[in-house]
């Protein structure tokens, strides 16, 4: 007998099988990734959503309550399982998974644990999506990104660590408090290592194409008497802030990451401060991932934007290079 489905609706052609073309998964529902999972969804930017995670009730409860809000949504499918069959045929994986920072840790305290979830993290989600671009938000974020490159196998253009594009943003946000300007035409580049040794690009931060430097040339130095170096120490200190105040940090890394979606998803070649592998640039000999300004488009990351670095710009880049690679080079069986 024919229910309500079959009288309702004539099918014209078989579509039970279509694939998703925009497919995003997150791997961790924690307090980053579901800051990413809603920015992604308000944004629109996936046909599919599914979450991944080891907490089977967290993971269901936060699907549910995600669901629950699909008719104020445009993503038609909401899935979540511990099993990564769910993610299958994924076009970006978000990799949020892991431990973060406690008050007064570092980033670069988390490594080894963060690997050791990685080695289960990453195997599985390539062999479901084979064709994905993986962006790692996990922390110590450069690091985590080789990682996730040494176990995937996957070409370097395919993984993305979210580097210092929040780092740049939190520049950019307190530049334009000072100049009472949007972020958006504050431009400025954090790059380096996203952490203690970021490093702010002065020579080029500017308004309109009129470069502070320009108009103070001791801009960012200790000569400065408008102690403009105070934003970028503020910007290294924001996350230790933020956590001793609320325990974490999630809306500006969501909505950052979604920005990063947006580019690769809509083939934007927009500009942005990610990690990327770096040995061959600026004199840097290891394999290392730093953030540099980049250009993300479908493919994901293709090209870098040689930015021309003062000598102690290319210095403290360097020193960011040593830093993580006497990290990496004693991570074992990657
Ligand atoms: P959280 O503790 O709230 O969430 C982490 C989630 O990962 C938990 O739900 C946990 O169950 C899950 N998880 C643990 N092991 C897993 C595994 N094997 N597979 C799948 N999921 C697993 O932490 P959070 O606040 O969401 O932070 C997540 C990560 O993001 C941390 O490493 C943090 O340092 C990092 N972070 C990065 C940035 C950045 O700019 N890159 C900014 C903020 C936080």
């Amino acid at each position: 007998m024919a229910g309500v489905q079959d009288k309702l609706i004539t099918s014209l052609t078989e579509d039970k099988n279509a694939l998703p073309t925009s497919k995003i998964t997150i791997v961790g529902v924690g307090q980053v990734g579901m800051a990413c999972a809603v920015s992604i969804l308000q944004k629109d930017l996936a046909d599919e959503l599914a979450l991944v995670d080891i907490l089977e009730d967290k993971l269901k409860g936060e699907m549910m309550d995600l669901q629950h809000g699909s008719l104020f949504l445009k993503t038609p499918k909401i899935v979540a399982n511990k099993d990564y069959s769910v993610t299958a045929n994924s076009r970006i994986v978000v990799v949020t998974g892991g431990v973060r920072q406690q008050e007064g840790e570092s980033r670069l305290d988390l490594v080894q644990r963060n690997v050791n979830v990685f080695k289960f993290i990453i195997p599985q989600v390539v062999k479901y999506s084979p064709d994905c671009i993986i962006i790692v938000v996990s922390n110590p974020v450069d690091i985590l990104t080789y990682v996730t490159w040494k176990l995937s196998g996957l070409p370097q253009h395919r993984i993305i660590g979210s580097g210092c594009n929040l780092d740049s943003a939190r520049f950019r946000y307190l530049m334009a408090e000072k100049l009472g300007v949007h972020p958006s035409s504050c431009h400025g580049y954090i790059l380096g290592e996203h952490g203690d040794s970021s490093v702010a690009v002065w020579s080029g931060v500017n308004v309109a194409g009129v470069t502070l430097q320009s108009l103070n040339p001791a801009v960012g130095t200790d000569k400065d008497s408008e102690n403009w170096k105070e934003i970028h120490k503020q910007v290294v200190d924001s996350a230790y802030e933020v956590i001793r105040l609320k325990g974490y940090t999630n809306w500006a890394i969501g909505f950052s990451v979604a920005d990063l979606v947006e580019s690769i998803v809509k083939n934007l070649a927009r500009v942005h401060p990610v990690s990327a592998m770096v040995k061959g640039m600026y004199g840097i000999e290891n394999e290392v991932f730093l953030s540099v300004p980049s250009v993300l488009n479908a493919k994901g990351l293709t090209r870098v934007i040689n930015q021309k670095l003062k000598d102690e710009e290319v210095a403290q880049l360097k020193k960011s290079a040593d830093t993580l690679w006497n990290i990496q080079k004693d991570l074992k069986d990657l």
